[in-house]
């Protein structure tokens, strides 16, 4: 699948990139709309200690479902990959997640 992949501070490469292995209850999604936010141009131009090139960049997003389930539905995903365990995800407060992290 194609990609816009952050390479080095201030070059990004628009390439070919392995369809990710799916685990179960994940899906693909074929993109129809994203946004470039602030945190997006602070990792592009290399301020971000945390985004480390090569990635793919981009957490505002949204697109139909290709392969998994809800195959078909348009959606959009939730940046933050919450632990699901902790005593703020129990309380539905998950941007303090113990373990959580972020894509793109
Ligand atoms: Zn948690």
């Amino acid at each position: 699948m194609k990609a816009l992949v952050y390479t080095a501070p201030d070059e990004v490469i628009y390439r070919d990139e392995p369809a990710p292995a799916l685990d179960d209850g994940e899906v693909v999604l074929k993109i129809e709309a994203v946004g470039i936010c602030g945190s997006d141009m602070h990792a592009y131009h290399g301020h971000d200690p945390r985004r480390v090139p090569p990635m793919i960049l981009g957490h505002e997003f949204c697109g139909t479902i290709v392969e998994g389930p809800g195959r078909g539905r348009r959606t959009t995903g939730n940046p933050l990959i919450a632990c699901g365990v902790c005593e703020f995800c129990a309380q539905a407060a998950t941007t303090c997640a113990r373990t959580g992290r972020w894509s793109g």
